[in-house]
């Protein structure tokens, strides 16, 4: 295209620029003002024309791009067809920007010292803010860069352009591939974006700002190479090159920035553009979060309202408790005394029963609000509309704060139901996984969209198998789609995970939970579980929810435990042997037998009391809540939490093999699996 003298819709065509992946770049001038225009290149960009018309991937992009106004991102003017050419061409009309871009002046060595190679950077990280804030694309929050690289930065003193940011979504990287032209160096694309182009979210920007940072700070890039599956195999597989290597004196911290942007996993940079920025302004390479991680034990709660009334006139603590929305048909006293101030209120939807078809066994479902009508079973397929999951979350959302939720749970279903992992999904719209975090992202805007719950905060509810999480790619699926969302928590069932758990299911279940914990900074509160909950506080997991004197496992066939025994038993909880155990309610014998070695209890509600009174159910839920309110509080003091919880196993260990007369060795055999994962765990 002869276009330089051209006149094209009041354009004067004056100069070359440039050619990049999608095309070309001109100067021009229209009544005095200089612009640059960007030529599309026909094949690829003119077949969505062809087939989209106007309602095409890149008009949506201009569109939006229309509205950005930020001093460090190109401004665009104006597009138009060239219709009138021989050739079918688009053109782009921008400001121009005075300047060089980056990778000339990284290039001919012109960034002269540390000071301002950060001045400059922190400059391109605003501009990438804003980006990362602009609302109105496809999922509503933000542009994705996708192709930042030192050629599409313009540099003029301390100040920065940022050239085509959000374009580059409409090129397809497999798209080009397969047609021989690659966009671009791939030198700058995050691991994610060479495997899955189209399932990235903001922290593959990160990533290439990591790259960006390594190659002004070292004129090198993290990567040795001398050819593109060499260079490809490396970022998804490799360690950088420590930029040390190449600038001895750099400063520790951004080494450290460097090494964080570059991981990986996205769960594994930084959360957002905003804590990139503010490790900048910090000491520390990683700021800290606001998140409160202090222990806590969380109460699964049934029918403790006369229990809590007497807890109360020897408690004055506050108490974190899981009102399960079911019981709000039968519990109505005990949903009223939780929403005093001595409560912080986790309302737990449920929702993860409607998945199962036995839900309308149980009456209460059915009376929910967001209960499926005419029998209908939750599925992917049931609400697979964008409008469907929008209603649903909303019902769901709105009745746990009709309940008094402090803390909202978004729906979760059990993402296990199927077997197909994320990863080898065929069609990701049709699974569970997607579809949970499908409803934590509604839930999360739905939550920030009305004032009254400005001041409620959102946990993510997860429901897994915990045995998928021995699959490392699962794994890392999980805890890089879970941390790209910002919601306040995470409240992770897990299916599986009891008396007959094996070593290897168990340490990838806690190292999952902890991992999210500290990647995000956000508590994670491990749901339904027993003893084992105190050892995950006791590794720096923010907490554990328990129903009182219950077993408490994840499983559904628990729901349904109404068996013949469920009447003649209690539960009782021995802090001495990390669990409850049965009793029987009439005759206490086994009380007695354990007692007889162990020692009575010598709590406030069971000290001087007859076996039968100590095993009554109200009587038995105080003495679990004192209980294991008392340990949390125990190992919040410890300075060696983990050797703490070591010794309460081994200590449990000795008392089982003291109760011959009771137990045997299979009895306690969990404790040893136990043992030997938090030895193991890091
Ligand atoms: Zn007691």
């Amino acid at each position: 295209m002869a276009l330089i003298n051209q006149t094209l819709n009041g354009y004067t065509f004056t100069e070359f620029i440039g050619a990049g992946g999608f095309g070309s770049v001109y100067k021009a001038t229209k009544d005095g003002s200089l612009y640059a225009i960007k030529v599309f290149r026909e094949d690829y960009i003119l077949q969505e024309y062809k087939q989209s018309g106007q309602n095409n991937r890149i008009q949506r992009e201009i569109d939006i791009m229309k509205t950005v106004n930020h001093p460090y991102l190109i401004k665009y003017v104006d597009d138009f067809k060239g219709s009138d050419l021989s050739v079918p061409s688009y053109f782009l009309v921008m400001e121009f920007a005075e300047g060089e871009t980056l990778q000339k002046l990284i290039k001919r060595n012109a960034l002269q010292n540390e000071g301002q190679i950060i001045a400059i950077f922190k400059n391109i990280l605003q501009g990438i803010k804003a980006l990362h804030q602009i609302r109105g694309n496809d999922d509503g929050k933000g542009i994705i860069h996708r192709d930042l690289k030192p050629e599409n930065i313009i540099v003029n003193g301390d100040r920065v352009k940022i050239l085509d940011y959000g374009i580059s979504k409409v090129i397809d990287y497999t798209t080009l591939t397969s047609t021989g032209n690659f966009l671009g160096s791939p030198l700058y694309s995050s691991p994610e974006q060479i495997t899955d182009s189209k399932n990235i979210d903001k922290r593959s920007d990160l990533y290439t700002l990591g790259v960006v940072l390594y190659e002004m700070l070292t004129s090198k890039v993290p990567y040795e190479f001398t050819n593109l599956p060499e260079l490809i195999d490396k970022i998804k597989n490799e360690n950088p090159i420590p930029p040390r290597k190449y600038f001895a004196d750099i400063k520790n911290k951004y080494e450290n920035i460097i090494f964080k942007l570059l991981e990986k996993n996205p769960y594994q940079r930084y959360l957002n553009i905003d804590e990139l920025i503010s490790a900048f302004e910090s000491d520390e390479a990683i700021p800290k979060r606001e998140y409160d991680l202090s222990p806590r034990f969380v109460l699964r709660l049934w029918n403790e309202g006369s229990a809590l009334d007497i807890y109360f006139q020897d408690h004055n603590d506050k108490l974190n408790v899981d009102f399960p929305a079911i019981h709000q048909f039968q519990q109505k006293k005990l949903l009223q005394r939780i929403q005093g101030n001595e409560f912080c209120t986790i309302i737990d939807p449920e929702t993860v029963r409607f998945a199962y078809d036995t839900y309308t066994d149980t009456v209460g479902l059915k009376k929910l609000p967001y209960c499926p009508e005419n029998f209908e079973v939750i599925t992917p397929a049931y609400l697979n509309s964008y409008r469907k999951q929008q209603e649903y979350v909303k019902l769901v959302i709105d009745e746990e704060a009709k309940l008094g939720a402090d803390i909202f749970i978004s729906p979760y279903h059990y993402t296990h139901n199927t077997n197909v992992l994320p990863t080898y999904k065929q069609n990701p719209v049709e699974q569970w996984f997607d579809l949970d975090i499908k409803l934590l992202k509604e839930a999360i805007d739905y939550k920030n969209s009305v004032p009254e719950y400005a001041d409620k905060k959102l946990y993510a509810g997860i429901c897994i198998n915990s045995g998928s999480l021995t699959d490392n790619q699962y794994k890392n699926d999980l805890l890089n789609y879970y941390s790209a969302h910002e919601c306040d928590g995470y409240i992770v069932y897990a299916d599986g995970i009891d008396k007959n758990t094996t070593p290897v299911t168990l340490y990838h279940y806690i190292d999952a939970l902890l991992k999210l914990q500290r990647f995000t900074g956000r508590p994670v509160i491990a749901g339904r579980l027993n003893s084992l909950g105190l050892g995950l506080i006791s590794l720096g997991l923010a907490g554990f929810s328990a129903g009182a004197a219950r077993f408490e496992s994840f499983s559904e066939e628990l729901h349904k435990d109404r068996t013949q025994g469920f009447n003649l038993y209690e539960r009782y909880y021995f802090p001495e042997l990390l669990g409850t155990v049965s009793i029987e309610k009439k005759r206490p014998t086994r009380l007695n037998q354990i007692s007889s070695v162990l020692g009575a209890c010598q709590c406030l509600y069971c000290h001087g009391k007859a076996p039968e009174d100590v095993i009554n159910a109200q009587n038995n839920k105080l003495h679990y809540i004192h209980s294991v309110t008392k340990e949390v509080e125990t190992i919040k003091n410890e300075t060696d939490k983990r050797g703490y919880f070591i010794n309460r196993i081994d200590v449990a260990i000795r008392n089982y093999q003291r109760l011959t007369a009771v137990y045997k060795r299979d009895d306690y055999k969990h404790l040893l699996v136990w043992k030997e994962v938090f030895e193991n765990i890091r």
